[in-house]
């Protein structure tokens, strides 16, 4: 457990998100760590999505009756669809877990829209990427459904980045280039960006 206020915690990663850097353990790269001890969650759990690009937007409770719903996380799928090719993936329901985590710690409700830049992948729009983006081949989950790439226009996202790294809920890494955080369902890890 984060023994001080949420709030504080998010002022300090602000404040001196160096410091916060050198005062976490060291994550290796693709290891699989113990089962992580998680905070429970919610009984009810609501995300707000918005795609960037298109404006289209999702506001549901995806989680309820202790189950995941099937028609919220469709509507989720389609939401994060490949952009290019239109092909609908099915979305790792913890990633949505993930995302619903990320903001409640750092003190944001539910309601916050975050802006979504990329979700599911197909194969080809993967290797077109890797083409020109040394960083799609590290984003394999994307193809998996079990990555997001995002921004939440409230918070600074290195700031997002450097909570999302500490939760052992997956993988996570911020760009700096095009301001977007990268989380995962994969193993705990980061990588170095620029
Ligand atoms: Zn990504």
């Amino acid at each position: 457990m984060i023994p001080t206020p949420r709030r504080a915690l998010l002022a300090a990663l602000l404040l001196f998100p160096l410091a916060a850097c050198s005062t976490r353990p060291p994550v290796a790269e693709e290891e699989e760590g113990p089962p992580p001890d998680l905070p429970p969650l919610p009984a009810v759990r609501r995300i707000v999505l918005a795609h960037v690009k298109s404006g289209e937007m999702v506001d549901v409770i995806y989680f309820h009756n202790d189950t995941y719903d099937p028609r919220a996380m469709q509507q989720i799928d389609h939401l994060l669809r490949d952009r290019r090719t239109g092909q609908v993936g099915r979305i790792d329901p913890l990633l949505m877990d993930f995302m619903f985590d990320l903001l409640q710690r750092t003190g944001l409700p539910p309601t916050t829209v975050v802006q979504v830049t990329d979700g599911f992948r197909s194969p080809g729009t993967n290797t077109d990427l890797m083409r020109n983006n040394p960083n799609a081949a590290r984003e394999s989950y994307h193809l998996q459904g079990r990555a997001m790439d995002f921004k939440v226009p409230l918070l600074p996202g290195a700031a997002l980045g450097e909570i999302a790294k500490t939760m052992q809920r997956g993988g996570a890494a911020f760009y700096p280039t095009t301001g977007h955080t990268h989380i995962d369902t994969g193993p705990n890890r980061t990588w170095k960006t620029r």
